[in-house]
């Protein structure tokens, strides 16, 4: 039996922190300390915006996006482009297209992908409110980003089906030799979509 080195309410911290993404029970621990340890200026702070993002952050009822306002501030920004929709699988995707500040159109966030062996069903999906969003009229395109894995090209291959009684223009990003890619570097998938989705110079 492992002998007890701290209170309740560390452990507590620790089995918490234990279960977020990334973290095993090593670097748990590790992050635990490191926040009791520093009390003032990470501890108390985390603390505030832990309880103040209880308390604020929804969930966009449009596009599944998190923000302190409903519907969110993408959703709401007049200069956006409300003819473009871009899916992504989770809102980390969200976040790196935002980073990249290539996308001027609003945002679909589906929650994951289909992936039947996991129970994850169509159902499960936030795929109903895209069919209506594109169903709406003033939508003209809708850019699948999601994963160049095999279930995010199966939920790709799903949604334009679904999308498809719709009319409106479906679209994917292309896949291929990354930017500073060299090709001698890249496996043999890789290379085989580069060929496919050639483009004319
Ligand atoms: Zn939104």
């Amino acid at each position: 039996m492992t002998r007890k080195v701290s209170g309740p309410e560390i452990e507590r911290i620790v089995q918490l922190l234990g279960r977020l993404p990334g973290l095993g029970p090593r670097s748990a621990r590790k992050a635990a300390l490191a926040l009791i340890k520093r009390r003032n200026d990470l501890l108390v702070p985390l603390a505030g915006a832990l309880a103040e993002a209880v308390e604020k952050i929804v969930e966009c009822p449009t596009c599944g996006n998190l923000d302190t306002v409903s519907p969110c501030s993408l959703c709401e920004d007049p200069r956006r482009d409300r003819s473009l929709i871009v899916v992504v699988e989770e809102i980390g995707d969200l976040w790196a297209l935002e980073r990249a500040g290539v996308v001027n159109g609003l945002y679909h966030v589906l929650g994951g992908h289909l992936s039947p062996l996991d129970g994850v069903g169509p159902d499960r999906l936030n795929i109903s409110g895209l069919v209506q969003r594109a169903a709406s009229g003033e939508v003209q395109e809708i850019v699948l980003a999601l994963n160049a894995t095999v279930e995010g090209q199966s939920t790709a291959h799903y949604l334009t089906e679904q999308l498809a009684p719709t009319g409106v223009v479906v679209t994917r990003l292309a896949q291929g030799v990354p930017v500073g890619g060299e090709l001698d570097y890249l496996d043999e998938g890789t290379l085989a979509a580069a060929i496919k989705s050639r483009k004319r110079l």
